[in-house]
């Protein structure tokens, strides 16, 4: 159930803000000194004292949170509704009764304070990419009428504005990921598959010739199957959850459809973290989608 309470009560957000924030124990933000005493209060947060450098903060210093003259409950409904929904920042406006500009300041701020995934594979692993057609989005126009993407077919590359974007199943954790790269080459892919705990890697993929290097490659085990001559199946050997989770991906997109490809990232990891906390309760899931930025 959702956290309503929390988004009632600015005392009990500004409690949550400083449980999570202080997970690991309060320290200064400036020196990251520990030796910090309170000091009375500002608003309805602790502030303290930090005997290192002697300046003062308080629970929302340093955070996303922070200079903002809106109520930090609704802060957190909108990054609740946002992860958990995909709530439009249009409708968020009305919702919580804060301007558009403001709201898209805000969560574009949230946003890019999430951790990128770091894969730690157990395998076998499926690994496949989606082409995103970036538009221009938050970005300059550049005078070309066209600004929803490209119509260019085929693999796409970050430079003609189709960004490819990977999609790792790790069937051994049961963990997924999604990871924008500037191109699907050879690099590109060792480096996603580069954190594993077994020493031979088991690889699935698609026929794409990005993948066939890992052949050579004593430390992976790559099987495949080739699309084109009709293979999707066979046996354990498919890409078929990377391709159902490219769809779920790609419906996440979707409501902000033509955004530029500098900032796809953010979008992205919000679709990561929608899917860590989609089975957790309320409570849970706000926790995780903070502490993920806190
Ligand atoms: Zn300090």
């Amino acid at each position: 159930m959702m956290p309503i309470k929390t988004f009632v009560s600015e005392r009990r957000a500004a409690n949550l803000l400083a449980q999570i924030r202080w997970r690991d124990g309060v320290y200064c933000p400036r020196c990251r000194a520990e030796s910090v005493i309170r000091y009375g209060s500002y608003r309805v947060f602790q502030r303290y004292l930090c005997k290192n450098c002697d300046r003062t903060f308080n629970d929302q210093t340093s955070t996303v949170f922070e200079h903002s003259s809106v109520a930090l409950r609704k802060w957190f409904l909108a990054v609740y509704t946002y992860i958990r929904f995909n709530t439009s920042l249009r409708q968020l406006d009305v919702e919580i009764d804060v301007s558009y500009k403001t709201i898209y300041r805000r969560v574009q701020r949230f946003l890019r304070a999430l951790d990128a995934p770091r894969p730690q594979l157990e395998g076998p692993v499926e690994i496949d990419e989606l082409y995103v057609k970036a538009g221009l989005k938050g970005r300059e126009r550049d005078g070309r009428s066209r600004s929803r993407g490209l119509s260019t077919r085929g693999r796409g590359t970050y430079h003609d504005d189709k960004p490819p974007v990977f999609i790792l199943v790790d069937r051994g954790s049961g963990d997924r990921y999604v990871i924008p790269a500037k191109s699907a080459d050879e690099s590109t892919i060792r480096l996603l598959l580069a954190d594993r705990q077994q020493e031979s890697l088991t690889v699935y993929t698609d026929g794409f010739r990005a993948y066939e290097p890992l052949e050579k490659d004593d430390t992976f085990e790559r099987e495949y199957v080739v699309h084109g001559d009709g293979e999707y199946v066979d046996g354990d050997v498919h890409v078929n959850t990377c391709e159902s989770h490219a769809s779920l991906t790609r419906r996440w997109l979707s409501p902000h459809r033509g955004v530029s490809k500098d900032r796809l990232t953010p979008y992205l990891r919000a679709f990561q973290l929608r899917c860590e906390v989609f089975r957790k309760p309320g409570e849970k899931a706000l926790e995780t989608i903070l502490e993920t930025a806190l």
